[in-house]
């Protein structure tokens, strides 16, 4: 399809989120364009879990089956220490209260990819290549012009960024992301970063050991060494393994650690089997620092922009919480410019369906980052007093089934429903 040269929403950004939104803006029928600047969809080790909340949105696009079809349903995980399995979240205690008790393990690669087949199923088009440079209001209108890297150019009459962490739309927008607790800027140059961490996607040779579950993600706390099982986004290319090694904050850690990655495994396997790797897919360092938009929403001229996504969230991966909101996020941005588009009433009460969305989606942002703060500071607990606490929390949570269920409440994003 040929580039247009004016569309209803223009989404910029088509990673999980940007493709969400374009999905829910196509069913609902409103004119949508969808833009990436890259040549290709991102690969690499990023999200692999998908929690209940987002399935039970996912459903309401009919994107339930086909996510679920190509994962694997986990009804828990387990963490352990030195020598014992310190607490199982266990997510079948949501059977009442949830068609889908379980988190589902699928990388992203695998989420972009049936999206991007979805969206295209319905008709739609990604418009790779298409790096926004600019977006300019034009006098007199309710619209905006959006210039590309490549000489072209769409108006357009709402945004949608979802253009992750270095959003061009929230900085010409003027909206601060800054740290919602601390209140330190994203860039700030004497930021500490809240978490470091290798991610790698790789081959093991078997027999592994038996501690490890082949469907469900296991943690060993005291090591930080975290293994789940997935599948490849290549049909054929067989099932493998994503690892993430937790490094100390201000640890010196290589930014391709994969020369070193049998070393690091060696040294952090807690088991007496070896773990070997057989083939690497890929491997990098992940720096983690905190930021929330301070505002979802806004205009550009008189054009409404709205934020989903990285763009208006940043934090620890921990409890695997980042495109999970992201993707609510932008199914409640398409549904808000769904409702101001249809919307009879007077500008100013017309607007309130984007202050709303503004509110709403910050207060769970906010919470989703405490959730995220909180897990952090537990897995970054591993040594002394620090660590005999962490155990003793972990002992209430195990022992007490109300404890546990309020965790599982929370990890699943089904305390969002209330919102
Ligand atoms: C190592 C790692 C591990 C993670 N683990 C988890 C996890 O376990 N669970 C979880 O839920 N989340 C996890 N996350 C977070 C998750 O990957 C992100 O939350 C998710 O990618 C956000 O999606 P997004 O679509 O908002 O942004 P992105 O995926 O970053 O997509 C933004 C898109 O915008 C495009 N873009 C940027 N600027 C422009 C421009 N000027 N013009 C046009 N296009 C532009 C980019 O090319 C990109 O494709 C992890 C992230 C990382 C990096």
């Amino acid at each position: 399809m040929s580039f247009p040269h004016e569309t209803q929403v223009l989404v910029i950004g088509a990673g999980p989120v940007g493709l969400a939104a374009a999905i829910a803006l196509y069913q609902l029928n409103i004119k949508v364009t969808i833009v990436d600047g890259s040549s290709a969809l991102h690969k690499g080790a990023r999200a692999s879990i998908v929690h209940s909340r987002t399935l039970e949105v996912l459903e309401t696009l009919n994107l339930a089956k086909p996510v679920i079809d190509k994962g694997t349903p986990a009804d828990h995980f387990t963490m352990r220490g030195k020598t014992e399995e310190l607490l199982t979240v266990d997510f079948s205690l949501l059977k009442q209260d949830t068609q889908f008790p379980f988190s589902l393990l699928i990388s992203q690669e695998l989420i972009e990819k049936i999206f991007v087949e979805e969206f295209e199923k319905l008709g739609g088009t990604v418009h790779l290549n298409k790096k926004v440079i600019s977006i300019q209001p034009i006098d007199n209108s309710d619209n905006v012009t959006v210039f590309f890297e490549d000489g072209t150019s769409i108006i357009t009459s709402y945004i949608v960024g979802a253009d992750g962490i270095h959003s061009i739309v929230r900085t010409t927008a003027g909206i601060s992301f800054t740290d919602p607790f601390t209140g330190k800027q994203y860039d700030d140059p004497k930021g500490s970063y809240e978490l470091i961490v290798v991610l790698s996607d790789l081959f093991l040779e078997e027999p592994l050991p038996e501690k490890i579950s082949r469907n469900a993600l296991t943690i060993h706390l005291d090591k930080f060494l975290l293994l789940l099982p997935l599948r490849s986004a290549d049909e054929g290319n067989g099932p493998f393994w994503r690892i993430g090694i937790n490094f100390p904050n201000g640890a010196d850690v290589p930014k391709n650690p994969s020369k070193e990655l049998q070393k690091l495994i060696n040294e952090r396997n807690p088991w007496p089997t070896p773990i070997t790797i057989s083939s690497i897919i890929s491997a990098s360092r992940y720096r983690v620092r905190v930021a929330q938009a301070d505002k979802y929403h806004s205009t550009i001229g008189n054009t409404n922009i709205l934020l989903a996504g990285d763009a208006a969230h940043i934090h620890s991966p921990t409890g695997g919480q980042g495109m999970n909101l992201g993707i609510c996020d932008a199914i409640a941005a398409a549904q808000a410019i769904h409702a101001h588009i249809h919307s009879d009433s007077p500008k100013p009460e017309r607007d309130e369906i984007f202050a709303a969305y503004s509110t709403n989606r910050h207060i769970i942002g906010r919470r989703v980052i405490g959730t995220t703060k909180g897990l952090t500071t537990v897995i970054n607990s591993n040594r002394g007093w620090r660590r005999l606490i962490r155990n003793a929390v972990f002992f209430v949570l195990d022992r007490f089934s109300f404890a546990k269920r309020a965790f599982v409440w929370r990890v699943s994003g089904l305390v969002n429903r209330d919102v």
